[in-house]
């Protein structure tokens, strides 16, 4: 099975909630198979960040939806360098900052704006078909709407507790913190399940996973083992041949 060449432009979407290793996944898939990679949660963080810049209340809907349409976002989709950038600024570091986490489920749950991300994450996915890759491209809906069609598509969860430590850990090491590891995790664990809970219950595009998603639960898993399992997974798609 390994010997086997993979056809060299699978779509791949994953799909799942906050801190459940979907980032580390989808980028560890991508550089491996050597395909494209779009994390689209940085596309609505860029966003949110921006909404920010210019005094915009997140919880303000109509405000949110009149100006979403305004900054140019442009991202590079490598697996070893994803960027982003909105109106020219490289917003890849300052989109991970507590402010704009917490305003980013708000934000999110706005149909224009999402409309308009959702078109520009459907045309990395036609930009990568026409220079002769794959993708892989992370989110929540990426499953259920943003790409429908394709290939394969996994549903990565994690208990919430594992979750937290892992995000507590990573932004530890970026700087954000200044409580020990442990308290630090616990108000992780409580803001991502409030972000979970808004993820989940929005009226559009909610979290959920895909009727022919495969359902991957790397709580106990190490990130190469769950790579492997979606590795496999696109394997399993391809024929013989392939
Ligand atoms: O993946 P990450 O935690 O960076 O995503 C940040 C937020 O962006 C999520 O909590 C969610 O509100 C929103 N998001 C979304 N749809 C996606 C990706 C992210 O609504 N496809």
């Amino acid at each position: 099975m390994s010997g086997l060449k993979l056809r060299a432009d699978p779509i791949i979407a994953i799909d799942g909630p906050s801190g459940s290793g979907k980032s580390s996944t989808a980028r560890g898939v991508a550089a491996r198979l050597g395909l494209k990679y779009v994390d689209t949660g940085a596309m609505y963080r860029a966003m949110t960040w921006w909404l920010l810049e210019q005094n915009i209340d997140p919880s303000d809907p109509l405000a949110v939806a009149q100006r979403c349409g305004e900054p140019a976002i442009h991202i590079t989709a490598d697996p070893d360098n994803p960027r982003i950038l909105i109106d020219d600024v490289d917003v890849s570091e300052l989109i991970r900052c507590p402010r704009v986490t917490e305003a980013v489920s708000l934000v999110s749950a706005v149909p224009q704006l999402r409309e308009r991300l959702v078109q520009l994450q459907r045309a990395e996915c036609v930009a990568a078909m026409t220079a002769g890759t794959g993708i892989v491209m992370e989110g929540r809906d990426i499953g259920t709407v943003v790409l429908p069609d394709a290939d394969v598509k996994i549903f990565l969860t994690a208990d919430a507790r594992v979750r937290a430590q892992r995000r507590a850990v990573e932004e530890t090491a970026r700087g954000n913190v200044t409580a020990s590891l442990d308290e630090h995790a616990g108000v992780t664990e409580e803001s991502l399940r409030k972000r979970d809970a808004l993820d989940s219950t929005r009226p559009i595009s909610p979290l959920v996973a895909a009727a022919d998603a495969l359902a991957i639960d790397g709580s106990h898993s190490s990130l190469e083992e769950v790579i492997d399992q979606v590795v496999a997974a696109v394997r399993a798609t391809q024929g013989p041949d392939a």
